[in-house]
């Protein structure tokens, strides 16, 4: 069959046609982009007309960053986003614990110490779940607290030195509290998942529809595990996920050790920490160090060099503007080495910027996967125990486009929200949910953000052959908006209802 789409406002994102009236879709692609009548012209004997009465279509959005396996099983852990205090999260937890099947941790997510005022400790765990392990993610993902009976599990004890590129957090007599940042959590976080990853297919299956819902068509899971591989190859098999979903891959022992085990595919590299991530900042006319770096310059470049060599592309995840600057100086090195490297490497995230790593970025041509929803979720100010630094641009995305940065967009949901309308709208007002403007002069026009979020998105993925944008020959990935994002006013952006999403030319039904 032959669907006609008609008397619509389709944005293209093709330059060469950006704006049309209709499009026609068969065997999932599109097969014509032009006006109403031309379209018309392709009726078949088995065709459909789809008056769309002027409404907006757009590409799906993709979404190169998004942590789906991990997204996907919100519906099942205990939900600590809401938590206003520590007793909301020991009740969240022992509510959680009663409904959590014998086996698995009892996993709580998303808190928030700044809302709580501090961290929970290993004690107050206790008290909520005295029985199993239980453990609760900070909404960073870069940080949880563990209950007793998870740390016993996790072989964290008070004789246990830190990590390296981690910190066990203990009290003033040198016992654990429970608190475990970056590598320190790796054994801990991992086990907290394994009993739930059983449920995969189940879980994807309900959450990709989700995914579509909100617009989504294609997305790239950015941490996926060797076992989370082949959780992923049986969802595949059962047909579970209704929009496509690229893998990036890191190793068995956690999402921040080095990725040596790792799948076959792209590789994610954490070069940096989350929320304490690598920043040198000038404090008082010197310069200090804070956070956590994974790698030196030369440990990266050799990194990179083997992972090219092997045919792989690498994912770098750098947030402090002395992250970003290890993972550009090691791209700069390696390149020199393998100049086609450039098109296997992007950064994802680079959070703090400066002048000169702008500069260097936009030399190298590499992507930048950059999450505007953050200043919707965060604000756009830097946490309050970071230093600022007058050379420091937080999230300065007119900047970098300017200077002619190769950057995308995506959510790192669940970190971040899901919804590209609210990122794009993020991105255009610089305002918070809570209406705090960040670096306004740092905004993005409506359609530089759309780009982002579809075009550009699409081939910081590696799938703009494909998707992207509404060409003939390319997948029939498309959504019909309640209005036109170009010419509504910024801040109705994030109401902007997705009334359709069509993956490869079928009509998914909204959840
Ligand atoms: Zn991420």
């Amino acid at each position: 069959m032959i669907h006609l789409l008609i008397n619509a406002t389709v944005l293209t994102m093709d330059t060469s046609l950006p704006v049309a009236q209709a499009l026609a879709v068969k065997d999932g692609r599109i097969v014509e982009v032009g006006g109403t009548d031309e379209v018309l012209w392709l009726r078949e004997a088995d065709y459909e007309v789809v008056d769309l009465e002027g409404r907006t279509v757009v590409p799906g959005f993709i979404d190169p960053h998004n942590h789906f396996s991990i997204g996907a099983f919100e519906t099942l852990w205990a939900d600590c986003r809401g938590a206003r205090s520590v007793a909301d999260v020991q009740r969240t937890l022992a509510a959680a614990a009663r409904e959590t099947p014998a086996g698995a941790w009892v996993r709580g997510v998303g808190y928030d110490h700044h809302v709580l005022g501090v961290h929970p400790t290993r004690g107050d765990l206790d008290a909520a779940v005295p029985d199993r392990p239980a453990l609760v993610m900070h909404f960073s993902h870069h940080q949880c607290v563990a209950n007793s009976r998870a740390l016993a599990e996790a072989g964290v004890a008070r004789a246990t030195p830190d990590p390296p590129g981690g910190e066990i957090a203990r009290d003033k007599s040198g016992e654990p509290t429970g608190l475990l940042f970056e590598r320190a959590m790796s054994r801990a976080e991992t086990a907290s998942r394994e009993a739930w990853e059983a449920r995969f297919t189940e879980v994807a299956r309900a959450a990709s529809r989700r995914y579509a819902a909100l617009g989504l068509t294609a997305i790239q899971d950015a941490a996926v595990t060797p076992a989370m591989a082949r959780r992923y190859a049986d969802a595949r098999a059962a047909g579970a996920l209704a929009i496509e979903v690229g893998e990036v891959m890191v190793g068995a022992r956690g999402w921040f050790e080095r990725p040596d085990d790792a799948a076959p595919g792209s590789l994610k590299v954490f070069v940096d920490g989350g929320y304490r991530c690598a920043m040198r900042v000038l404090r008082d006319g010197a310069p200090r160090t804070s956070g956590f770096l994974f790698y030196t310059r030369e440990e990266l470049t050799a990194l990179l060099l083997a992972a090219w060599r092997a045919d792989r592309n690498v994912v770098c995840h750098a947030i402090g503007n002395l992250g970003i600057e290890t993972a550009v100086g090691a791209i700069e090195d390696a390149v020199r080495t393998m100049p086609e490297g450039r098109a296997r490497v992007r950064i994802d995230h680079a959070i703090f910027l400066t002048a000169a790593l702008i500069a260097r970025i936009a030399d190298l041509g590499v992507w930048v996967v950059a999450q505007p929803s953050f200043l919707w979720d965060r604000g756009g100010a830097p946490a309050p125990d970071r230093a600022t630094d007058e050379t420091i641009r937080v999230r300065p995305f007119a900047s970098a486009l300017r200077a002619g940065v190769r950057q995308a967009f995506s959510s790192d949901y669940p970190c971040g929200s899901n919804a590209p309308l609210v990122g794009i709208a993020a991105a255009v007002t610089r305002t918070s949910r809570e209406g705090r403007v960040a670096a306004p002069e740092e905004a993005l026009s409506a359609s530089a953000a759309l780009e982002a979020y579809t075009l550009s998105a699409a081939r910081a993925a590696g799938i703009d052959a494909v998707a992207g944008s509404l060409e003939s020959g390319k997948r029939a990935d498309l959504l019909v908006l309640s209005s036109n994002p170009l010419e509504c006013s910024a801040t109705q952006l994030a109401s902007i209802q997705v009334l359709e999403t069509w993956m490869k030319g079928v009509r998914l039904n909204q959840p």
